[in-house]
């Protein structure tokens, strides 16, 4: 079982034929919305997978609640995980173009307010995950809470730090696998052109960044694949060359793809390649919440 401290946004894309200047009102082609959010779109994809899943997701008090509502039942996802605050569910407005140009803008609203009680109540559920996942769209409290209480008993925890701020010395010293993309490892002084490569001089700042905590650090580089490392050895995994529509979810599919691998005790390369492949077959699907694959279709595209 995993145990996600959640975030859970309504993604809104406003397809236009281009992108509004300031003042301007446009006729759009279509409207679309998805469930998503980085910790809604990681327990959906450990779901698929085949996981049992539990946690906690702060929703609002407005008409977007019950989006949240039907989503989590839509999809096999307990409802018992939603906590309510007040104000509004999490929201993305997004326009994008006839050329796949786009901008949006994120509003975390009731995700900021989930917070360390919460997890407390949750409890019984955190303590009997083998694996405890969070990513930045949660406050540090609640993650906290809930990496320092599972590291308490032995669990493993996973944080993607995204989007990217400064990770809590508490919160890094009780992750087990830390997994970032490109802006992430820079910001986390990670950077380089040097990353891809794994070189040694790389290899002292990721000594130095595991010394905190993290046992795996795990870097994903969109189509050049993933860099991984893991007590002083580097593991390679390139990216599966596949007809891309849309990368939305890729980082949150390879996450749960490393996930599966991990809980399943596979040999690291292995949990890297079936990451990379979960990341891949996302890709190739447009958004999110469709595109994350089952452990079959895992399966399938691995022995193809
Ligand atoms: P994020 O979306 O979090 O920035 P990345 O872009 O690094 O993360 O993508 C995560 C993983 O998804 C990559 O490590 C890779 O395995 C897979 N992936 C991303 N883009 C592609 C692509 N164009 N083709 C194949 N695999 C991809």
């Amino acid at each position: 079982q995993v145990f996600v401290v959640g975030s859970f946004v309504v993604a809104c894309s406003v397809i236009v034929a281009r992108l509004p200047r300031a003042g301007e009102s446009l006729d759009a082609a279509a409207f679309v919305s998805e469930p998503g959010g980085k910790g809604f779109n990681l327990a959906l994809a450990l779901h698929r997978l085949g996981f049992g899943i539990t946690g906690v997701f702060a929703i609002g008090d407005d008409a977007f609640a019950a989006i949240a509502e039907s989503a989590f039942a839509g999809s096999g996802l307990g409802g018992e995980m939603l906590v309510r605050h007040p104000g509004s569910t999490g929201a993305g407005v997004g326009f994008v173009d006839a050329r796949g140009e786009n901008c949006l803008a994120v509003s975390l609203g009731a995700n900021r307010l989930l917070d360390a009680g919460d997890v407390e109540r949750a409890g019984p559920s955190l303590d009997a995950a083998s694996l405890v996942v969070a990513t930045f769209e949660s406050p540090d409290a609640p993650i906290r809470a809930a990496f320092v209480r599972a590291r308490a008993r032995g669990a493993a925890t996973l944080l993607n730090p995204s989007p990217s701020r400064p990770i809590d010395s508490a919160i890094l010293a009780a992750t087990t696998v830390l997994v970032v993309n490109r802006i992430e490892a820079d910001d986390l002084g990670l950077d380089g052109s040097g990353i891809a490569e794994g070189g040694t001089g790389e290899a002292a700042r990721f000594e130095a960044l595991s010394a905190q905590g993290p046992e795996l650090i795990v870097v994903t580089l969109g189509e050049q694949g993933a860099l991984a490392y893991r007590r002083g050895r580097w593991f390679r995994q390139a990216a599966f060359p596949v007809a891309v529509v849309d990368t939305i979810g890729a980082g949150d599919a390879f996450a749960a793809g490393l996930s599966e691998g991990l809980l399943r005790e596979r040999p690291i390369e292995e949990c890297l390649c079936r990451a990379a492949a979960c990341g891949a077959l996302t890709a190739c699907r447009l958004g999110a919440f469709d595109a994350f694959p089952t452990a079959e279709a895992l399966d399938a595209f691995l022995a193809a």
